[in-house]
């Protein structure tokens, strides 16, 4: 997909701080860095959101989220996680490339937008 900054990072051609790669999927850091370690999974072909990614592509992302969640929360000592997806302008979502939001939590008090 021309002009998609996820897939340009898929293919390597702009950087990511990669954190887990397979045939399917990437996970890499999410520059706004809401909370410290906050990762996005995404599928590596280009599907606008979870409204549109082929149900075989999402269970195997959701897999990989959570395994990659389980490490994040023990390797950061965080104390919970937040997993998101946002879909569509109206649901916040401003890359139209399908990604999982991990995000870590360290204090049930702080906010996150
Ligand atoms: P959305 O609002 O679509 O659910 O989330 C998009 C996310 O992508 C935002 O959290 C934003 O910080 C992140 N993002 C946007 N551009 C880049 C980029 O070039 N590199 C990385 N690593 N994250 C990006
Ligand atoms: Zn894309």
């Amino acid at each position: 997909m021309e002009n998609c900054i996820f897939c340009k990072i898929a293919s390597k051609e702009i950087p990511g701080k990669i954190v887990y790669e397979d045939e399917i999927c990437l996970a890499f850091l999410d520059l706004s860095q809401t909370t410290n370690g906050h990762t996005l999974v995404i599928p590596k072909a280009h599907f606008k959101n979870i409204l549109e990614v082929d149900d075989k592509t999402l269970i195997h992302l959701m897999s990989v989220t959570k395994r990659l969640a389980n490490m994040i929360v023990t390797n950061l000592n965080a104390k919970g996680v937040n997993i998101l997806t946002n879909a569509n302008e109206a649901a916040g979502q401003t890359v139209m490339h399908f990604h999982i939001h991990i995000i870590p939590r360290y204090n049930q008090n702080d906010q996150i937008e």
